[in-house]
């Protein structure tokens, strides 16, 4: 219940609301509770003494009663829902604003799904009963309470018997409470494994119709299915025994009562109108207990739904200003010079790696010597302006090694400077200002052409952007697009072909004018000619920043100043082109293998 303690944080600011809320609701239960004395006063006074003086003052004041039930009510309704409405919101945000804030590890290591399913799902449950739920068992409780204390003070010998009832009506009712929760939770997961198959099969529908598998996948979802079903009868069978049960024991008690103050009535005990007043008591007091459970059971839920989304929220995020963490070593006079950095604007781009070990943190229980280094003792140095190309087998760690440099991730050992300042000295949003990626596949959002373009710099102005497609080459087709610039890109959008995309973030980059430029695999998923736009608009992007290439195409690496040869997670040669022919080695075996076919060329 602890993480119930911190969802209520986020009502703290609403308190006003909360504390009218609650109020309300202590009226509206009082409110009620007056009903069955009214009645009794309708019988024993009005019906016997056919007093139609004292019926009209009775209606009249019910009638009151109920206009002011009615207002608080609202009243208090519509607090609850404002509150709780506003908390969920606040809590959506802080989840987004922590999420963008997580660092890249989180990401790789968690399924897009279940993320989704926290913020979206969890988020649901709670938003339905974090509030409502304790404030309905406050309501159960004030009228319970009430109740009884009233049926106590009418008649006590009636109450002791009918209160015998609560404790055999208790246990029949935990007992299935818990069995049903346990069968739903059951339908729950098992309708989740449905799903996932679901999405799979839509996800993979080219695999699965290709390989002929409609009736394997039919199959399979069709197990998850009846096993949701099969789960879902016996829920159904043990609801349908439970609430016959239930009821029985109910009337049992009405009758009883009936019974036991029918005699009281005959023997001149109790009043008619007493009897009915207490019967109404009863009822009042009979649902809360039947609801409280069900309450007490979507409150369980909302704890597990909050402990879920918490886990989000206290996932460590990065760090994005440096300036407290290094004030304790402003003696320092590297720090005293990336402060002046932090501050002021641009970086001139020289990059160096000096004795980089890298392992990723994904299996923690393990030792940290026993796990397996994925980039070993990377000394390398990049001078403003220069290209340095990165070659070597897949899995060798190129992408590893250009993701150190915007800190994706940081460095097991060693370190890295720009400008002969380290890396973690930096305030981190400046340093990927000055840093642009191009990836293998870009990701466009759903917004026009030019939102895209200009996501970097969102104040461009309309020249900027036109200059910045033009010079990646990508102005052209643009143009030809059905509403140009304001041509909605992604999913619900034009299709854009691989080509066009790869230009349209290299206008993107253009436009973001950074200092050092980060292409990995830039043009491997395009076709010839589309290849070569790219490889052209590239070449603009590249003029005067330092670069880090990841390429297979030789012109590109033939331009480098350095090429870097990396073979499991070390580099094995680096130099120019000619030299790293001479050595005999990988870049050799490379060479002929891929680039020195013609049709790599
Ligand atoms: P390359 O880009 O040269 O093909 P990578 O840098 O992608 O190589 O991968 C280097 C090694 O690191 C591979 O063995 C790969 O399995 C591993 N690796 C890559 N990304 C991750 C990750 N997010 N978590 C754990 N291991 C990874
Ligand atoms: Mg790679």
């Amino acid at each position: 219940m602890a993480e119930l303690r911190r969802l209520y944080r986020y009502l703290t600011p609403y308190w006003p609301r909360v504390l009218g809320a609650l109020i309300g609701i202590a009226l509206s239960s009082m409110v009620t509770l007056t009903l069955p004395y009214a009645i009794r006063i309708l019988v024993d006074s009005v019906f016997v003494n056919k007093d139609f003086a004292e019926l009209n003052r009775i209606s009249l004041l019910l009638f009151g009663l109920f206009i002011i039930q009615a207002f608080v009510s609202f009243f208090y309704r519509f607090m609850l829902q404002y509150v709780a409405q506003r908390s969920i919101a606040d809590l959506r945000l802080d989840i987004h604003r922590h999420l963008l804030r997580l660092p890249l590890r989180f990401f790789t290591n968690h399924r897009v799904g279940d993320i989704l399913s926290r913020v979206s799902n969890d988020v649901t449950t709670l938003q339905d009963a974090m509030v409502s739920a304790p404030v309905g068992i406050i309501r159960q409780l004030l009228t319970f309470g009430g109740g009884i204390a009233l049926m106590l003070y009418m008649n006590w010998q009636l109450t002791l018997i009918i209160l015998g009832l609560i404790p055999p009506l208790m246990l029949i009712t935990t007992y299935y409470g818990k069995k049903l929760k346990r069968l739903s939770t059951e339908v729950q997961d098992r309708q989740a494994d449905a799903t996932i198959i679901l999405e799979e099969m839509l996800s993979g529908v080219r695999v699965v119709k290709s390989f002929v598998r409609e009736r394997f996948e039919e199959q399979r979802y069709a197990e998850a299915i009846e096993a949701g079903f099969e789960r879902s009868i016996r829920r159904a069978r043990e609801s349908a025994t439970f609430i016959p049960l239930i009821t029985v024991l109910g009337f049992g008690a009405i009758t009883l009562l009936l019974w036991f103050g029918g005699r009281q009535v005959i023997n001149g005990i109790i009043s008619p109108g007493e009897l009915i007043s207490y019967l109404f008591y009863m009822i009042f007091v009979s649902s809360p207990m039947a609801q409280s459970a069900s309450l007490w059971g979507r409150l369980q839920e909302a704890a597990g739904s909050s402990k879920r989304i918490f886990e989000i929220i206290d996932e460590e995020p990065e760090h994005y200003n440096q300036q407290s963490t290094s004030t304790n070593r402003s003696h320092n006079g590297t720090v005293a010079q990336s402060t002046a950095l932090k501050v002021g604007g641009e970086v001139a781009g020289n990059v160096r790696f000096v004795d980089v070990n890298f392992h990723y943190a994904d299996n923690e229980d393990k030792d940290e010597d026993e796990k397996p280094l994925v980039l070993h003792d990377i000394c390398l140095e990049a001078r403003a302006g220069e290209i340095v190309a990165l070659v070597g087998y897949s899995g060798g760690g190129k992408t590893t090694l250009v993701n150190l440099i915007p800190r994706f991730y940081d460095p097991t050992s060693g370190r890295i400077e720009i400008d002969g300042v380290e890396l973690r000295e930096y305030d981190l949003q400046m340093l990927r200002s000055q840093i642009a990626i191009v990836p293998q596949e870009t990701f466009l959002f759903g917004g026009t052409v030019r939102e895209n373009i200009a996501y970097g710099r969102l104040e461009a102005s309309d020249k900027e952007i036109h200059d910045a497609a033009e010079a990646a080459f990508a102005h052209e087709f643009i143009e030809e697009l059905p509403k140009g610039y304001d041509s909605i890109v992604g999913e619900r959008g034009v299709k854009l072909s691989a080509g066009q995309r790869q230009r349209i973030a290299i206008a993107r980059a253009l436009l973001k004018d950074p200092r050092i430029l980060l292409l990995d695999e830039a043009t491997s998923a395009l076709d010839t000619e589309s290849e070569r736009w790219v490889q052209a608009a590239l070449e603009r992007l590249m003029e005067g920043r330092t670069s880090f290439v990841i390429a297979h195409r030789l012109s590109t690496i033939q331009r480098a100043d350095t090429i870097v040869a990396i073979e499991k997670g070390r580099i094995v040669e680096s130099g120019s082109h000619d030299q790293l022919l001479a050595q005999n080695g990988l870049y050799k075996r490379l060479y002929e293998m891929q680039f020195g076919e013609p049709l790599r060329s």
